[in-house]
C-alpha cells in the first residue's frame, strides 16, 4: 500500500484536476498529457532499446491527419478513423523501420530526420489536406454518449491513455520480450546468442512508439478540432526526444516528468523573457538549449532517478516465486556425436585467424581447445556458435550444417555460450541476466506482456533461472546488479545464463578466469556434474590445472591453426605443444 501511495495520490490529483485548476492550467495539462504519451514511446525505444528517432512526429501528424480528413471530408466516426489511423501508422512504421532499423550508427538517426522532414512537407503541399493551412471542422469525441467538448472534458482522456501507455510499457519490460527489449542496448551479438530475434525486437519497440505517437496525434485533432503541419515538425520530433532526456531516458515515469518540465518551462519562458528582454522573439529556444545542456551535464540519467531518491523506497520483491519446471529437450546418449567442425577458416582481411581446424565435441566430454593468446580460439567459438561465421568449411551440429543458420536459430537447437569478454547488463539483476537466456523456453509475446497475461510463463523462467544461479553457487547474488560482481563471478552469471537455455553443447571461453583457487573447484565440480549429465563441453582455459585434471580431450591451436590434439596427458608431452608454451625448454 505504502509502494503504491504516491501512484494513488498522483491518480486522485489528476482526477480532481479539471474540478478545481483554472482554463489555462487544464489547458497546459492536456498537451502535458499529448506529449507523454509521444514521451512514453521514446522512452522505450531510445532509452530502453537504445535507438534514437528525431521523426516522432511525423507519426503524431499521421495520426491526426488521418482522423481530421477522414472524420470532415467523409463524416467516418472518429472511433473507426483512430483504428485507420493506427493502420496506417503502422503500415509506415513497419516500411521505414525496414529500411531504417538496418542502418546502425548515426544512420538512424539521420534516417528518423529524413523521413520526418519528408512526411512534414507531405501535410504541408497535399492540397486535400488543406496545405499549410489546415484542417477545420473536427468534430468532437463522444465517449458512451457523453461528447468531449471541452478541454476539461477531454482532459480525462488524455489523461486514461497516459496512464494505459504507462501501464503497458511498464508490464512490457517487466517481461521476457522487455528482457530481449533491453539486451538491445548492449549490442546484439549476446541477445541474438540467447536466441532473441533481434531485428524484429527493433522492430517492435519502433512500432509500439510509432503508434502511440499516432494515438496522441489522434487526441491532439480532436482537442484541438483543427490540424495543420506546423506541430508536426522536426523541431517538434527533437522535443519530444528533449522531453525523454529531460525526464530520464531509461524510465517510463520520466516520460511524463519530462513532458510536464519541458512544457511548463517553454511556457514560463515565453511569458517572461519578452519581458526581461523588452523585445519579442524565440528567446525561450536559446535558455532551453542551454538547460539541456546544463541536464546533460548534470544528471545524466534525466530528473526521474533525482525524483525517485525523494519518494518513499520501494521494498523490492525479493524472492523468486516457486513454479513448476520448464520442459527440458531429450538428453543425447553419452558419446554420441554433437559438433563436428571440418576445416574452418576464418579471416580478416589478410589475417587468418583460424586455417583449416578441425575438431569434434561428444556428448558427455569435456573437450578443450587451448594455446598462446591470439591463437584464434575465441574466433573459433564465433564460428560454432555462427555469432561471427566462418570464411570457409563446415560446421554441422546435431548433424545439422549450421551454414546457413543464426546465432539465434543455432542456440534454440540446444548450443549456448559465454563470452570471453563478459557480455552482462550491468544494471539488471543478476536474475534477469541469467532469465535472458531462458528466453527460447518461453513463448509470450508484447501484447501478452502489456496485458499481463504471461505471469504463470514468467514465473517458471524466473524460477528456472533462480534454479541456474543457486547451481552455480551465486544465490546469495541473485538480485544485485550484475556488474557489481567480481569479474570472475560474472563469469559465472554467463555460465548460468547459458545453462538456462537447458544446452546440449556449452561453449566456454575462459571460464575460471579470474577465480580463486576454491571458486575454480566449485567450477571444476560443476562441470564435471554436467558432463556426467550427458552435457557436451568446449572449454577454452588458460589454467592447465584446471584444463589437465578435467578435459577427456585436447585440442592444441597456434597461429590458428591445429599442432595437436589428444588425450591430456598425451599434448602435455607433444615437442610442438611445448615449444609453443614454452619455447621448447622442457
Ligand atoms: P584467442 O581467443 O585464441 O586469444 P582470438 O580468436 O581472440 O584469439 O584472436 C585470433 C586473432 O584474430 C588475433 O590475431 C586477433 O587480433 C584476430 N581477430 C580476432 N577478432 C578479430 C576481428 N573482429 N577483426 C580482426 N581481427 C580479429
Ligand atoms: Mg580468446
Amino acid at each position: 500500500m505504502i509502494r503504491r501511495l504516491p501512484l494513488l495520490l498522483l491518480i486522485a490529483a489528476l482526477a480532481t484536476g479539471p474540478l478545481l485548476l483554472p482554463e489555462f492550467t487544464v489547458t497546459l495539462l492536456n498537451y502535458i498529457g499529448l506529449y507523454a504519451i509521444v514521451t512514453v514511446g521514446l522512452v522505450l525505444l531510445t532509452g530502453v532499446g537504445g535507438l534514437t528517432s528525431f521523426g516522432q512526429a511525423a507519426f503524431v501528424g499521421l495520426g491526426a491527419y488521418t482522423t481530421a480528413w477522414l472524420t470532415t471530408v467523409h463524416g467516418v466516426s472518429p472511433w473507426l478513423t483512430l483504428l485507420i489511423g493506427l493502420a496506417i501508422t503502422a503500415g509506415v512504421a513497419l516500411t521505414l523501420g525496414a529500411i531504417t532499423l538496418r542502418m546502425g550508427g548515426h544512420y538512424l538517426p539521420l534516417g528518423t530526420i529524413a523521413w520526418g522532414i519528408s512526411l512534414y512537407f507531405l501535410f504541408g503541399n497535399l492540397d486535400f489536406l488543406g496545405g499549410h493551412t489546415g484542417i477545420t471542422g473536427i468534430p468532437a469525441v463522444s465517449l458512451f454518449g457523453w461528447e468531449l467538448k471541452s478541454g476539461r472534458e477531454f482532459y480525462y482522456l488524455i489523461w486514461l491513455v497516459v496512464l494505459l501507455a504507462i501501464l503497458a510499457v511498464s508490464n512490457l519490460l517487466d517481461s521476457r520480450v522487455g528482457r530481449a527489449i533491453r539486451a538491445l542496448k548492449g549490442g546484439s551479438v549476446m541477445a541474438e546468442a540467447m536466441g532473441v530475434n533481434t531485428p524484429q525486437t527493433k522492430i517492435v519497440i519502433f512500432l509500439i512508439a510509432a503508434l502511440l505517437a499516432s494515438i496522441s496525434g489522434w487526441l491532439y485533432a480532436h482537442l484541438q478540432r483543427f490540424v495543420n503541419p506546423t506541430p508536426f515538425a522536426l523541431t517538434q520530433g527533437i522535443e519530444y526526444l528533449f522531453m525523454a532526456v529531460v525526464g530520464g531516458i531509461g524510465h517510463v515515469w520520466g516520460a511524463v516528468l519530462g513532458a510536464g518540465v519541458i512544457t511548463i518551462l517553454k511556457q514560463w519562458l515565453q511569458d517572461l523573457l519578452p519581458q526581461l528582454l523588452g523585445q519579442s522573439g524565440n528567446f525561450e529556444i536559446i535558455v532551453f538549449g542551454i538547460a539541456m545542456v546544463l541536464v546533460l551535464q548534470k544528471a545524466r540519467h534525466g530528473l526521474w532517478p533525482v525524483l525517485v531518491k525523494l519518494l518513499p523506497e520501494r521494498s523490492e520483491e525479493r524472492r523468486v516465486p516457486a513454479a513448476a519446471a520448464l520442459a527440458k529437450r531429450p538428453a543425447n546418449a553419452s558419446g554420441s556425436l554433437l559438433l563436428q567442425a571440418d576445416n574452418v577458416t576464418k579471416r580478416f582481411g589478410g589475417l587468418v585467424a583460424n586455417d583449416c581446424l578441425s575438431l569434434t565435441v561428444q556428448a558427455g566430454e569435456v573437450m578443450a581447445l587451448i594455446g598462446p593468446n591470439g591463437a584464434g580460439k575465441s574466433t573459433m567459438f564465433n564460428c560454432l556458435s555462427a555469432v561471427s561465421p566462418a570464411s570457409d568449411g563446415t560446421i554441422a551440429f546435431l548433424g545439422e550444417a549450421t551454414g546457413e543458420l543464426a546465432a539465434r536459430d543455432i542456440a534454440r537447437r540446444g548450443m549456448s555460450r559465454t563470452f570471453q569478454h563478459v557480455r552482462l547488463l550491468g544494471q539488471m539483476s543478476v536474475l534477469e541476466n541469467v532469465a535472458i537466456g531462458a528466453h527460447l523456453r518461453g513463448s509470450k509475446g508484447v501484447l501478452a506482456a502489456a496485458l499481463r497475461l504471461d505471469r504463470a510463463e514468467e514465473a517458471r523462467l524466473l524460477a528456472e533461472a533462480a534454479r541456474q544461479i543457486e547451481r552455480v553457487g551465486l544465490q546469495e547474488h541473485m538480485f544485485e546488479p550484475a556488474g557489481s560482481l567480481a569479474l570472475g563471478q560474472q563469469r559465472i552469471v554467463e555460465i548460468a545464463r547459458a545453462l538456462a537455455s537447458d544446452p546440449c553443447l556449452l561453449l566456454l571461453d575462459e571460464p575460471a578466469a579470474g577465480l580463486r583457487y576454491k571458486e575454480k573447484q566449485a567450477l571444476a565440480e560443476l562441470l564435471a556434474k554436467l558432463r556426467a549429465e550427458g552435457m557436451g563441453i568446449l572449454l577454452v582455459e588458460h589454467d592447465m590445472d584446471f584444463v589437465m585434471g578435467l578435459a577427456d580431450r585436447v585440442v592444441v591451436m597456434e597461429f590458428g591453426r591445429k599442432i595437436a590434439e589428444g588425450l591430456p596427458e598425451e599434448v602435455q608431452r607433444d615437442p610442438q605443444v611445448l615449444e609453443a608454451y614454452l619455447g621448447g625448454v622442457e
